[in-house]
């Protein structure tokens, strides 16, 4: 069933990709294990998918753990606590989910003392809801500016989760706007700082997100059904 689901996701995204005149491999495919056992990464992984999302810390770690002897790659994409972030470094080839100055500094205090660089994308609150975490579209410029000086760190571009709602095109308005704004920023070209790549869609809204310019999906009931 997996490998079902993970060729259908794949031959989408191509066709997607080819539809709106972009090369699919601009396009990375996330497979979102939050909650899905290592066995089932396993399978995933047998399939040749090798770019796996976490959203907790914890159950993250061991899965890591347990998965080491594989060719696996792990993104955190989950909301990060500052208590947590001793624990990550080193870890993922990503962190999703920076939603403010004083979370990317202690990354990058904790990245220096064990010799790393930590690539990160900034988590932006596209839509402005409150239960939602991010960084308010007009504080983002400020905020670049100011992790362009943290060496441990590396912005690589920019996230976004849009409200949920059943029709997928409901996200395009913040998808689209998500890539204007890192448009705008790429323009004031601050030193240091990449913005390459567009974090945005899941598993009901990719094909907009793709559509939208996204270079990075995090695609889980997809691939591995609904939750339990
Ligand atoms: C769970 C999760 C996803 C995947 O959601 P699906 O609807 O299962 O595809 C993507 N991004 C984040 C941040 C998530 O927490």
């Amino acid at each position: 069933m997996i490998a079902d689901n993970l060729r259908e996701v794949k031959s989408n995204i191509a066709e997607v990709a080819r539809a709106c005149g972009r090369d699919p491999a601009e396009i990375r495919l996330i497979a979102v294990s939050k909650t899905v056992d290592s066995q089932r990464i396993t399978n995933a992984n047998d399939c040749g998918q090798n770019l796996f999302g976490e959203n907790r810390v914890q159950d993250a770690l061991e899965k890591i753990d347990l998965l080491k002897e594989r060719e696996i790659r792990w993104h955190l994409i989950g909301h990060l606590q500052k208590n947590k972030v001793k624990y990550i470094i080193g870890k993922f080839d990503l962190v999703h989910s920076i939603d403010s100055f004083s979370l990317a500094e202690s990354i990058h205090k904790k990245s220096l003392e064990q010799g790393v660089v930590t690539a990160i994308l900034m988590q932006v609150n596209i839509s402005g809801e409150e239960t939602k975490s991010g960084l308010p579209p007009d504080q983002l410029q400020d905020t670049l500016v100011r992790v362009a000086q943290l060496l441990g760190v590396q912005v690589k571009g920019l996230m976004t989760i849009p409200p949920m709602q059943a029709d997928p095109e409901a996200s395009r308005k913040y998808f689209a706007q998500l890539r204007e704004l890192r448009d705008e920023m790429a323009k004031q070209a601050i030193e240091n700082i990449q913005l390459d790549e567009l974090s945005m869609g899941m598993s009901n809204d990719y094909r907009i997100a793709i559509q939208e310019g996204a270079t990075l999906v995090r695609v889980g009931t997809a691939i591995f059904g609904d939750r339990t």
